[in-house]
Protein backbone atom coordinates (compact mmCIF):
# COMPACT_ATOMS: atom_id res chain seq x y z
CA UNK A 1 0.00 0.00 0.00
CA UNK A 2 1.43 3.72 -0.80
CA UNK A 3 1.72 6.22 2.14
CA UNK A 4 -0.82 8.29 0.02
CA UNK A 5 -3.77 5.35 0.01
CA UNK A 6 -2.42 5.04 4.18
CA UNK A 7 -2.76 8.60 4.30
CA UNK A 8 -6.68 8.46 3.13
CA UNK A 9 -7.36 5.22 5.70
CA UNK A 10 -6.45 7.35 8.42
CA UNK A 11 -8.05 10.77 7.35
CA UNK A 12 -11.47 8.44 7.81
CA UNK A 13 -10.53 7.03 10.80
CA UNK A 14 -10.26 10.51 11.96
CA UNK A 15 -13.43 11.62 10.37
CA UNK A 16 -15.40 8.71 12.24
CA UNK A 17 -14.30 9.40 15.71
CA UNK A 18 -14.89 13.16 15.04
CA UNK A 19 -18.55 12.63 14.07
CA UNK A 20 -18.82 10.76 17.46
CA UNK A 21 -17.49 13.24 19.43
CA UNK A 22 -19.88 15.74 17.79
CA UNK A 23 -22.84 13.68 18.84
CA UNK A 24 -22.21 15.70 22.24
CA UNK A 25 -22.76 19.16 20.75
CA UNK A 26 -26.00 20.66 20.12
CA UNK A 27 -27.36 21.35 16.38
CA UNK A 28 -28.56 24.37 16.78
CA UNK A 29 -25.94 26.35 19.19
CA UNK A 30 -23.12 23.58 18.85
CA UNK A 31 -22.87 24.45 22.41
CA UNK A 32 -21.97 21.05 24.83
CA UNK A 33 -24.13 18.80 26.32
CA UNK A 34 -24.75 15.69 28.73
CA UNK A 35 -25.70 12.54 28.10
CA UNK A 36 -29.24 11.48 29.01
CA UNK A 37 -30.58 8.26 29.22
CA UNK A 38 -33.48 7.35 27.26
CA UNK A 39 -35.91 6.45 30.16
CA UNK A 40 -35.45 9.77 31.48
CA UNK A 41 -36.22 11.32 27.86
CA UNK A 42 -39.29 9.53 27.74
CA UNK A 43 -40.84 11.09 31.20
CA UNK A 44 -39.79 14.62 30.17
CA UNK A 45 -41.41 14.85 26.60
CA UNK A 46 -44.96 15.38 26.41
CA UNK A 47 -46.99 12.72 26.19
CA UNK A 48 -48.18 13.14 22.12
CA UNK A 49 -44.39 13.35 21.25
CA UNK A 50 -43.56 9.92 23.05
CA UNK A 51 -43.69 7.95 19.66
CA UNK A 52 -40.49 10.38 18.22
CA UNK A 53 -38.49 9.97 21.33
CA UNK A 54 -37.86 5.87 20.27
CA UNK A 55 -35.39 4.04 22.19
CA UNK A 56 -32.19 5.96 22.01
CA UNK A 57 -30.49 7.83 24.37
CA UNK A 58 -30.32 11.64 24.41
CA UNK A 59 -28.09 14.86 25.30
CA UNK A 60 -29.65 17.80 26.96
CA UNK A 61 -28.03 21.08 25.67
CA UNK A 62 -26.73 23.13 28.54
CA UNK A 63 -26.50 26.43 26.71
CA UNK A 64 -29.03 28.79 29.05
CA UNK A 65 -30.27 30.59 25.91
CA UNK A 66 -30.84 28.20 23.59
CA UNK A 67 -34.26 26.84 23.02
CA UNK A 68 -33.21 22.73 22.41
CA UNK A 69 -33.48 20.68 25.15
CA UNK A 70 -33.24 17.11 24.07
CA UNK A 71 -31.26 15.88 20.73
CA UNK A 72 -29.96 12.96 19.22
CA UNK A 73 -27.57 14.04 16.22
CA UNK A 74 -27.34 10.35 14.67
CA UNK A 75 -30.94 10.34 14.10
CA UNK A 76 -31.57 13.72 13.73
CA UNK A 77 -34.19 14.17 16.39
CA UNK A 78 -34.32 17.49 18.63
CA UNK A 79 -36.93 18.18 21.14
CA UNK A 80 -37.90 22.31 21.73
CA UNK A 81 -38.54 23.93 25.44
CA UNK A 82 -41.64 23.98 24.75
CA UNK A 83 -41.88 20.36 24.14
CA UNK A 84 -40.96 19.17 27.82
CA UNK A 85 -43.42 18.75 30.62
CA UNK A 86 -40.99 20.92 32.96
CA UNK A 87 -39.07 23.87 33.05
CA UNK A 88 -35.76 22.99 32.40
CA UNK A 89 -33.98 24.75 35.69
CA UNK A 90 -31.15 26.64 34.32
CA UNK A 91 -32.76 27.51 30.56
CA UNK A 92 -33.43 31.46 30.44
CA UNK A 93 -37.12 32.33 31.68
CA UNK A 94 -37.72 28.76 33.44
CA UNK A 95 -40.35 28.66 35.69
CA UNK A 96 -40.39 27.78 38.14
CA UNK A 97 -36.89 26.94 38.65
CA UNK A 98 -37.22 23.65 40.25
CA UNK A 99 -33.93 22.81 42.34
CA UNK A 100 -35.19 19.15 43.71
CA UNK A 101 -38.20 17.60 40.57
CA UNK A 102 -39.20 15.25 43.05
CA UNK A 103 -40.48 17.66 45.78
CA UNK A 104 -40.87 20.39 43.67
CA UNK A 105 -38.77 22.42 45.36
CA UNK A 106 -37.91 25.76 44.14
CA UNK A 107 -34.60 27.20 43.88
CA UNK A 108 -35.91 30.40 45.60
CA UNK A 109 -37.49 27.77 48.59
CA UNK A 110 -33.82 26.87 49.16
CA UNK A 111 -32.54 30.35 49.28
CA UNK A 112 -35.10 31.33 51.58
CA UNK A 113 -33.94 28.14 53.75
CA UNK A 114 -30.52 29.60 53.66
CA UNK A 115 -31.27 33.41 54.05
CA UNK A 116 -34.66 32.95 56.85
CA UNK A 117 -33.37 29.59 58.43
CA UNK A 118 -29.65 29.67 58.16
CA UNK A 119 -29.45 26.02 56.15
CA UNK A 120 -25.52 26.26 55.16
CA UNK A 121 -25.80 22.04 54.38
CA UNK A 122 -27.49 20.16 52.04
CA UNK A 123 -28.95 18.32 54.77
CA UNK A 124 -29.96 21.34 56.25
CA UNK A 125 -31.50 22.46 52.88
CA UNK A 126 -33.34 19.00 52.89
CA UNK A 127 -35.12 18.87 56.90
CA UNK A 128 -36.22 22.52 56.01
CA UNK A 129 -37.76 22.63 52.31
CA UNK A 130 -38.83 19.19 52.21
CA UNK A 131 -36.66 18.80 49.10
CA UNK A 132 -35.24 14.51 48.20
CA UNK A 133 -37.45 13.17 50.13
CA UNK A 134 -38.79 10.08 48.41
CA UNK A 135 -36.39 10.77 45.31
CA UNK A 136 -36.82 9.15 41.81
CA UNK A 137 -34.34 11.31 40.00
CA UNK A 138 -34.09 9.35 36.98
CA UNK A 139 -37.46 10.05 35.91
CA UNK A 140 -38.22 12.93 37.80
CA UNK A 141 -35.10 15.56 37.03
CA UNK A 142 -34.17 16.68 33.47
CA UNK A 143 -30.48 15.47 33.41
CA UNK A 144 -32.05 12.08 35.06
CA UNK A 145 -29.76 12.66 38.32
CA UNK A 146 -30.06 13.43 42.15
CA UNK A 147 -30.73 16.92 42.76
CA UNK A 148 -28.15 17.07 45.13
CA UNK A 149 -25.34 18.56 43.28
CA UNK A 150 -27.72 21.52 42.30
CA UNK A 151 -29.12 22.53 46.04
CA UNK A 152 -25.22 22.20 46.41
CA UNK A 153 -24.47 25.34 44.06
CA UNK A 154 -27.52 27.13 45.23
CA UNK A 155 -25.94 26.72 49.08
CA UNK A 156 -22.39 27.58 47.58
CA UNK A 157 -23.48 30.56 45.80
CA UNK A 158 -26.00 32.03 48.79
CA UNK A 159 -23.53 31.25 51.68
ZN1 LIG B 1 -28.33 24.28 22.10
Amino acid sequence: MNKIALNVISCKTNLKSDAKDNNSFCPVCRGPGIFVKNITVRHMVSDDLLEKVGISDYYLCMNKDCQITYYNNDFKIEFKKSDIKVPIWFKKDAKPKYACYCNKVTEEQVINAIIDNNATSVKDVVRITGAMNNPNCQINNPLGKCCHHIIQEIIDKNL
